[in-house]
């Protein structure tokens, strides 16, 4: 792993997922730096991760390598314009999070000509199974695109944009993603529940369902259709149920789903 130092602007959720993922991945402690307002923020993070938290910006990125914007994206202009003198001093690579906030904004905040990488990660990042794409603008050089895909990799796997428009779609997909599986791991948990199982054993199962399909279709050479098919006899019991969510029309709902998020990244930016 990198022995870089990281300054995280924003010690939220985001933030959070990613420090844990990059410790568990050994990233020594002490290159870890947040910055976060919130006083019992900043608390919780320094006791669970041991990390620096600072409650000024330009503090916690003072000779930073690497600059990781967390905030919400209303928030980042306002701490890109803040930090932009000592940034460019110092040559950070700037990497964002905020969903819908172009490379070019950021860019124009900084001063221009500025080396910027959009990154879309994802929650799951603290389990280090978290899936991240990323975009790098021009300035960004090839030792630093390296470092970018380092970073990310410590905490799942990490795929390359070449058009920065497609960040939308992926923020759909995979940014907001996880609370989709959670919300369809509630529904099938309910769904046991109301019909007799207890609490915990609904849970598990759901659980290790979710598991166990979302391996085999990673390992799998087939396409998860074909997977599908194997596992639906014709009358069997799985038909009946996969009947009656297309019946539901599940595909047009998650359409609907995920066309919303996308729409609502680029209200963002
Ligand atoms: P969050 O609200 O949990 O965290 C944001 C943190 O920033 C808060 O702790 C807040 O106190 C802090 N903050 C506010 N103003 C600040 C300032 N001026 N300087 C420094 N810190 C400040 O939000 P989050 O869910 O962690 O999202 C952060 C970013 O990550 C967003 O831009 C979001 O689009 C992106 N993102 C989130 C997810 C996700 O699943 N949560 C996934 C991908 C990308």
């Amino acid at each position: 792993m990198s022995e870089n130092t990281i300054a995280f602007i924003g010690g939220g959720n985001m933030a959070r997922s990613l420090i844990g993922g990059l410790i568990a991945d050994r990233h020594p402690a002490v290159g870890l730096r947040i910055a976060e307002p919130d006083a019992e923020r900043r608390d919780a993070l320094t006791r669970d991760f041991e990390v620096q938290a600072f409650e000024d910006n330009a503090t916690a990125i003072r000779g930073a390598d690497v600059i990781m914007l967390a905030v919400k994206p209303a928030r980042i202009a306002d701490v890109v314009r803040e930090l932009a003198p000592h940034i460019r001093d110092q040559k950070s690579l700037v990497i964002s999070v905020a969903a819908g906030v172009r490379c070019a904004d950021i860019d124009r905040w900084l001063g221009g000509e500025s080396p910027v990488v959009r990154a879309m990660p994802n929650t799951p990042a603290l389990v280090q199974t978290g899936a991240t794409a990323l975009y790098a603008n021009e300035q960004v050089t090839d030792e630093q695109r390296d470092l970018a895909e380092t970073i990310l990799r410590a905490v799942g796997m990490v795929v390359w944009l070449t058009d920065e428009r497609d960040m939308n779609a992926v923020t759909a997909i995979s940014g907001s993603g996880p609370a989709y599986f959670f919300l369809t791991m509630e529904a099938m948990q309910a769904a046991g529940e109301s019909m007799g199982l207890d609490a915990r054993t609904a849970h598990l199962l759901t659980l290790e369902t979710a598991l166990g399909a979302a391996r085999m279709a990673l390992e799998s050479h087939e396409d998860v259709d074909e997977l599908k098919r194997r596992v639906t006899s014709p009358g069997g019991t799985t038909a009946a149920a996969i009947g009656e969510l297309e019946g539901g029309d599940l595909a047009g709902l998650y359409r609907r789903a995920l066309q919303a998020a996308a729409h609502r990244a680029d209200e963002l930016g």
